[in-house]
């Protein structure tokens, strides 16, 4: 049996070990602590338009060198078996990469999202056009108004919508939006009419619906705990190698041997990229490349961009071929039992319409390309 070691607990890591274990791999999973996933607001951005995907030369799915109808096949693959994992850990998601809906934040503003929790899903904006829609608010927290969330609601998207206040009397004034984590949702006054929450409750009434969050998340924190089980907790801090290959990937009290390797290590919150001066990868010392090119050549420009324009500046990062093996700085295959995924990867939009897509698709492919090294 082929053994897999996964590096990072995010979204890209929980699919590549999805995949692998269901090639019949096995598979361990280690992780330092949360990352990037855990802060998600709660729509998965997957794909807009596969075909401009395609004449990206530098995004990751491109690189893949699948057409539009086989990265198609796979997304449908990857999606659906994430979607069945997560309904067994008690997470049911609604939507496909195929369509794409609006949803409203704690804000009123909205947010575009192909994949989103059941309880996101019926606040889908245009589900509410001429429906009157009560946003519930708690006097006692300070970080969320629901009155100026109805405001926007109204004048943003036309919806009918009005603010409710319940006050919870056991929550100290000043009370974050984080301590309404886990706390059954109370019941308005209202009738009749479509229900915004806060993010965060639990028990959620047939018509009420959740916000999208701003960091820290309670959609994050419910997907980071229903991945993370079974992952080992535990730092990698080196690798041991023999004639291009891995052999064992090692923390602080253990050595993890295996046959083949998946660096799901994330972005600058993960950790798998270190910022600075020049941005490098600090595991494997991987080639880090700013639209085809290494990072490390184009000297200070780079830092210069940062504070010009950090969504450019975002979209460096490691950079693979086909088999999704990451390269060195000179463009060749660093290890050939070594593949990359998820938000490690460079070339596309970070915070674009790929967040989650780009970390999904290339961890269940990761995982499968290691399953069968
Ligand atoms: C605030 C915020 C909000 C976002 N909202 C959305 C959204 O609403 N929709 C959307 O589509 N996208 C969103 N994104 C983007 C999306 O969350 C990320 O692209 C995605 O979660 C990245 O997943 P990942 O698995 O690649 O990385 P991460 O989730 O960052 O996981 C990396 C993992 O690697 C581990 N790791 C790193 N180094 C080591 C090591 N040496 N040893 C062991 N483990 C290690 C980390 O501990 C972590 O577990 C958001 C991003 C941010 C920051």
């Amino acid at each position: 049996m082929t053994k897999v070691l996964v590096v990072g607990g995010g979204i890209a890591g929980y699919c590549a070990a999805l995949a692998a274990r269901r090639d019949g791999a096995d598979v361990t999973v280690v992780a330092r602590a949360p990352g990037a996933t855990a802060l998600y607001a709660g729509g998965m951005e997957i794909v807009d338009d596969l075909d401009s995907i395609l004449q990206s030369p530098h995004h990751p799915l491109a690189r893949l060198g699948i057409d539009a109808v086989g990265l198609a096949t796979e997304l449908d693959n990857a999606i659906s078996t994430l979607q069945l994992a997560l309904g067994k850990e008690g997470l049911k998601f609604e939507g496909s990469w195929r369509s794409r809906g609006l949803y409203a934040d704690i804000h009123g503003l909205a947010r575009p999202a192909n994949v989103v929790p059941e309880s996101v899903a019926r606040g889908e904006l245009g589900a509410l056009t001429g429906k009157r829609v009560a946003v519930i608010g708690v006097p006692q927290v300070g970080d969320y108004d629901a009155a100026s969330t109805a405001q926007a609601l109204k004048e943003l998207h036309g919806i009918e919508a009005f603010a409710e206040d319940i006050s919870i009397a056991e929550l100290p004034q000043a009370a974050a939006l984080t301590d309404l984590y886990g706390r059954r949702a109370p019941s308005p006054r209202a009738r009749g009419a479509a229900i915004a929450y806060p993010p965060g409750f639990t028990n959620l009434p047939p018509d009420g619906f959740e916000l999208l969050a701003s960091p820290p998340s309670p959609h994050g924190w419910r997907l980071q705990q229903a991945i993370s089980l079974g992952a080992v907790a535990a730092e990698v801090t080196s690798f041991e190698t023999s004639r291009g290959r891995i052999t064992a990937a090692r923390a602080s009290t253990r050595a993890f041997r295996a046959d083949a390797f998946v660096l799901a290590t994330g972005r600058h919150i993960g950790g798998g990229l270190r910022a600075g001066r020049v941005t490098t990868e600090p595991l494997l010392r991987l080639g880090v490349f700013h639209e085809g090119v290494p990072a490390a050549s184009l000297g200070t420009r780079l830092h210069h961009l940062k504070y010009l324009d950090p969504a450019a500046q975002m979209r460096m990062g490691v950079m693979t071929d086909r088999r999704l093996h990451p390269l060195n700085e000179d463009g060749q295959v660093a290890y050939s039992n070594l593949y990359a995924a998820g938000a490690v990867l460079g070339g596309y939009d970070y915070a674009g319409p790929c967040g989650f897509g780009v970390p999904i698709l290339t961890g269940w492919l990761a995982g499968r390309f290691a399953a069968k090294p």
